[in-house]
């Protein structure tokens, strides 16, 4: 089946060839490379000059795409705005780079404007079996990683770096995870978050701990940057989420109606299934949607795909809030984030942590702060390691809190014994949601 604005091939199609290709490449011992290429700020570009407009550029792309295939290569439209190219018989990682290279050139020299005054660029990432990856999904998931990697670092393309999830030396697999989850060697630590107004506790942050036999504490990026590459990661997010919720309930229990912040992944916010899941836990737990909050990354936030925009709003309807995290390391404005269904920013640690010390980091604080109030948005600033930080942020009205210097993460036996011990805070109504009143 071909796409009928394109005439390439559907997404469906596309990527059960993926399938067959790679199921054939195992078995003749040859490689596939895969590209994907999106089209950047499509959706605003869409909006501003008109679907016409938009539809014209998608099938000029596709076009400029197709030119760059030799015989036998593939192409597909996989999203709204993005490509895919299945390359067959690559020779090496070089010849995957080159395939960028030459998108890159086509695209940017050639493709005739779709319209007076449009102007566009694409972010490309590819991957290679079985060099990268085991099979097709997973291909298209490290093609994946590397667009985004490439769009975060503002350049055209990059094909996948083994390295990018760093790894280290002990290596970890996404079938060690699955073990993990099934013998539960994961906890989940829980850091409070307070009112900079008041010093009230709005809240906790679910943070991932992995207590590996063998190797000992694996820190949570690491286990997320391998779950990502394999359905694991779907798993591993429903794990943390029911166990956030379980706690979550057990505080309001304990009298403390307070939130509960979960992170997500890149890859959650693709899965269209993910919205009903997360409101099945809700309703397993008897809460009220409005007391859970996800931090997604500026990354993930920029992700551009409709399925991603779709998952957001689904999430967003349901009734639990969002909230970009890590704030400060993309490249994304706050113009674009406004049009996402997002309520909170988490200014990044590395911009709180030294800001009274270096006048630039204060400065980025200070605008981060001012400009996201003029967006109606609220602030969190993370990696408070001391008192003076915590009153400079105060001064600069920032919203809310979260640091060392109010509470390390901690077991949720001990999140339960810090609430016994809080004698400042008046309790809200339970089922209240705490952050608008
Ligand atoms: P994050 O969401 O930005 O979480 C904040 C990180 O900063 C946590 O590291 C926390 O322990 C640390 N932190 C908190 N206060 C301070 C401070 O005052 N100073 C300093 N230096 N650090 C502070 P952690 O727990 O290692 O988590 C790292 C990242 O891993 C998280 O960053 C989040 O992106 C990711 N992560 C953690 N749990 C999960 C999870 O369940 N799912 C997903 N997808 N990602 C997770
Ligand atoms: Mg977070
Ligand atoms: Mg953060």
């Amino acid at each position: 089946m071909t796409d009928s604005l394109t005439g390439v091939l559907s997404r469906d199609t596309f990527l059960s060839l993926l399938e067959k290709c790679v199921a054939q490449a195992r078995e003749d011992g040859s490689r596939v490379g895969l590209v994907q290429v999106d089209i950047d700020h499509f959706r605003e570009l869409n909006v501003q000059a008109g679907h016409s407009v938009g539809d014209e550029l998608l099938c000029r792309v596709a076009d400029q795409l197709a030119s760059c295939l030799r015989e036998g290569d593939v192409i597909g439209r996989t999203d709204g705005d993005e490509f895919a190219l299945m390359l067959l018989d690559v020779l090496s990682k070089d010849h995957v780079a080159l395939a960028l290279a030459r998108i890159d050139e086509v695209l940017s020299q050639r493709v005739p404007a779709a319209g007076p005054g449009i102007h566009f660029t694409v972010s490309a990432g590819a991957s290679l079996f079985p060099d990268q990856a085991g099979d097709s999904s997973e291909l298209l998931r490290c093609a994946q990683a590397a667009l985004q990697d490439a769009r975060a670092r503002g350049v055209p393309g990059k094909v996948y770096d083994q390295a990018l999830p760093a790894l280290g030396t002990t290596e970890i697999h996404a079938r060690d995870v699955d073990k993990a989850i099934r013998s539960s060697q994961f906890d989940l630590y829980f850091q409070p978050k307070v009112d900079l107004a008041n010093g009230r506790l709005r809240g906790a942050e679910a943070l991932l701990r992995w207590q590996h036999p063998k190797r000992g504490l694996v820190g949570p990026e690491r286990v997320v940057a391998v779950a990502e590459r394999s359905d694991v990661i779907h798993a591993l997010t429903l794990w943390v989420l029911n166990v956030a919720l379980r706690n979550c309930a057990s505080w309001h229990q304990a009298g403390w109606p307070i939130h509960v912040f979960v992170n997500l992944s890149t890859v959650n916010l693709a899965d269209h299934e993910f919205p009903m899941l997360v409101q099945r836990s809700l309703e397993t737990w008897q809460l009220d949607p409005g007391v859970l909050q996800f931090e997604i990354t500026e990354t993930a936030a920029m992700d551009e795909r409709e399925q991603v925009f779709r998952v957001l709003e689904d999430l967003t309807a349901l009734g639990v809030s969002l909230s970009i995290d890590d704030f400060g390391t993309g490249f994304s404005s706050l113009a674009y984030l406004q049009k996402l269904p997002v309520r909170e920013i988490k200014i990044d640690k590395s911009f709180v942590s030294q800001m009274l010390h270096r006048r630039e980091d204060e400065t980025i604080v200070r605008a981060i702060i001012q400009l996201a109030h003029s967006f109606g948005l609220q602030v969190t600033a993370e990696g408070i390691e001391d008192a003076d930080t915590y009153a400079r942020l105060q001064q600069l009205e920032c919203d809310a809190a979260q640091g060392f210097h109010i509470a390390r993460p901690m077991e949720a036996a001990a999140f339960l014994d810090y609430l016994e011990g809080r004698q400042d805070v008046p309790l809200a109504i339970p089922g209240r949601d705490p952050l608008i009143e």
